[in-house]
């Protein structure tokens, strides 16, 4: 570890569209070490790529970041003593490092154009050699160099990978060794002295004093480049950070998650209703687990409970149905006021209500009969509809399901024993309809009050329909039920 008493966790995301599942467990697992370790978590932009990560999409990353309530202590919007933490911000330092590796022969410049590198690239892949730059600019001549510059060549910046292996202790994995016979001299800066992500990245952590970095396993082939920067850089093993390098995230197909198999975008998430805590909830569980069985943890637990040991460097699964289910259950323990304060915009964005106080309170009254009900956010505009909707009609595919005799038996016994009703709430209204749908006419509760569901709510999906009776309010209920008879 390096020798630096408090834990420094970075999140490094190269955001070229929103970020996804993948990215966001990386997120939550760096934040959740460092709070948990009383640390410092610093959010680093990786964005030398200006064609590929547009600054739309950085700011896509932080408000999603801020969605989920993973709150950072150094980087974008907050600063730090170690800024700026934007790497496109930050081009002169690696140019200079990168200067200074050539001038200490650790770095080489090489002329090879792409055309030659594939071409030799294609020969090692016939002789089953591993492909890989093949060191042949490592030591040119002076005449050589000159030849090529006169020809126009302009040189990328390589470093050089010393004969041997790296060997280094990965916190999830063990211990992880590399023969640098597979890791080949790599280029740190291109022709036009932009750098690559080994050399930024590795510049980076060294310059945050980052302690820790946890990230995904899909760069743990990355880690001895940049351990190789490390020593370029003048540092001793005790001082290199510690790396955990977190378990693949793996589709339904068993396939890395991606796009093709059902990855979607953070945002995806927010817009279809699902809690900030949900993701976080579910996402912990895929590499992690507090330790017994338990799946509904809060953010504090989180915090209490996250050490590296209990990550697991077996592959975990991404399951839909299971961040459905705990969305669901997160929806159900939420407060009145927070599930209200959840619930608006959605309705409002579908137009269910404008937002008015008369709205909001007839909301806030419809709510808990729906809490139980629903799995995400989105389900709430169809179910509330119901009470605002200004021309009410039955939907075109459930009219046929109340014309037939038995459904209009149903709605003729239901009108005559409810009008009379003084007291109207739900107990009063399931009390007669009870008594005279299901009691006296010997219906099964289902056929009984299906019509009922339709004729008043439009649809056969519905909140529980004696509460729905008692919201709509007896007016619209009677005449909505009479609209069912007379079709
Ligand atoms: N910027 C890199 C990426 O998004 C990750 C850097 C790192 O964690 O080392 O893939």
């Amino acid at each position: 570890m390096a020798n630096n008493s408090e834990v420094r966790v970075r999140f490094a995301p190269s955001p070229t569209g929103d970020l996804h599942v993948g990215n966001i467990r990386t997120a939550l697992f760096d934040w959740a070490y460092a709070r948990h370790t009383g640390g410092k978590l610093i959010f680093r932009i990786e964005d030398t790529d200006k064609e590929r990560v547009t600054d739309e999409y950085i700011q896509a990353a932080i408000q999603s970041l801020k969605w989920l309530g993973l709150d950072w202590d150094e980087g974008p919007e907050v600063g730090g003593e170690y800024g700026p933490y934007l790497q496109s911000e930050r081009l002169d330092i690696y140019s200079q490092w990168s200067q200074k590796f050539l001038d200490q022969g650790d770095a080489y410049y090489c002329y090879c154009s792409s055309e030659e590198l594939e071409e030799r690239r294609q020969v090692q892949m016939k002789n089953n050699k591993a492909p890989g730059y093949d060191g042949k600019c490592r030591d040119l001549s002076d005449a050589q160099i000159e030849q090529y510059k006169s020809a126009g060549r302009k040189p990328v910046v390589r470093m050089r990978m010393p004969n041997g292996e790296t060997i280094f202790t990965d916190l999830i994995r063990g211990e992880v060794k590399f023969e640098h016979e597979f890791v080949p001299d790599f280029v740190l800066a291109r022709a036009d002295g932009s750098p690559l992500y080994t050399l930024a990245v590795a510049v980076d952590d060294v310059l945050m004093k980052i302690t820790h970095v946890l990230r995904g396993e899909d760069l743990l082939s990355s880690t001895p480049r940049q351990i190789r920067v490390y020593q370029a850089m003048g540092l001793t093993p005790a001082q290199y950070p510690v790396f955990a390098h977190l378990p693949f995230v793996m589709g339904q197909d068993n396939a890395k998650l991606s796009k093709r198999n059902g990855e979607v975008s953070i945002n995806w998430y927010r817009e279809h209703g699902y809690l900030p805590e949900a993701i976080c909830n579910y996402l912990a569980l895929l590499g992690w687990s507090p330790g017994d069985d338990k799946e509904n943890i809060s953010m504090t637990e989180l915090v209490q409970l996250f050490t590296i040991e209990r990550v697991n460097s077996s592959p975990a699964r991404f399951d839909p149905k299971k961040l459905e289910a705990i969305n669901g259950d997160k929806i159900r323990a939420l407060t009145l006021d927070k599930f209200l304060e959840w619930a608006l915009p959605f309705l409002i964005k579908e137009k269910v209500i404008t937002g008015t106080p008369e709205e909001i309170a007839i909301v806030k009254s419809a709510l808990p009969i729906i809490q139980e009900r629903i799995i995400t956010l989105a389900e709430i505009p169809a179910m509330l509809n119901f009470l605002f909707v200004k021309d009410f009609v039955v939907a075109p595919d459930e009219l046929p399901k109340i014309k037939d005799e038995g459904s209009q038996q149903v709605l003729m016994v239901a009108l005559a024993k409810i009008e009379p009703l003084s007291t109207w709430n739900h107990t009063s209204i399931e009390e007669v309809l009870r008594s005279a749908l299901i009691d006296e006419l010997g219906l099964k509760p289902r056929i009984a009050f299906s019509a009922l569901r339709i004729a008043v709510t439009g649809s056969h999906i519905s909140p529980p329909l004696f509460e729905s009776l008692e919201l709509l309010g007896k007016e619209r209920s009677i005449a909505r039920i009479r609209a069912g008879i007379s079709k």
